[in-house]
């Protein structure tokens, strides 16, 4: 045990206590340094990773602009329509999933494939015919493999499924 002095008031005191018993000032340990500068770090990295991922993102924004900027405007305006068009199939398989885990028996255990895999087609009468495929519990218990036609329907800006129906076990 060592006497050691205060910062504040200047006064001795045991260097086993944690405080001034004459002030009351916390004494500051190695160890309170040590986990101050390390929380000191850990806010200077975050801060520094934020700043370098929004320069990645700026990049990558730049490179795009430089890209379709080079683009005819015929080249630019298919570019769109499949945008557009990916857009709506996937809120159509979005949509066709929602509906399937309502109808199945044991929607927690049913194990269908990626609807990203689901076969899809845009018709004529504007409707969209997604095809989910995966493998539901009946109500035996039983794994069974399924696949369905669903049928969906832009109404506004929400996607309607129109029909579901099982064509295959
Ligand atoms: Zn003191």
């Amino acid at each position: 045990m060592s006497l050691i002095t205060c910062k504040e008031c200047g006064k001795e005191y045991s260097s086993s206590a944690k405080a001034c018993p004459h002030c009351g000032k916390r004494r500051t340990t190695g160890f309170t340094k040590f986990v101050g500068g390390f929380f000191a770090l850990l806010i200077l990295f975050g801060i520094w990773s934020s700043f370098r991922g929004q320069e990645t993102r700026d990049h990558a924004a730049q490179i795009e602009a430089t890209r379709r900027a080079s683009l005819t405007s015929d080249q630019r305006a298919k570019e769109d329509a499949t945008r557009e068009r990916d857009k709506r199939l996937s809120a159509a398989r979005g949509a066709c999933l929602m509906y399937l885990k309502t109808v199945l028996h044991d929607l927690d255990s049913a194990k269908l494939d990626s609807s990203y895999n689901w076969y899809v087609e845009e018709r004529k009468n504007g409707t969209i015919l997604v095809r989910p495929t995966g493998r539901a519990k009946n109500a035996f218990g039983a794994y069974i493999k399924g696949t369905w036609n669903c049928v969906t329907k832009q109404q506004g800006n929400d996607i309607a499924v129109v029909s579901m129906n099982q064509i295959r076990p």
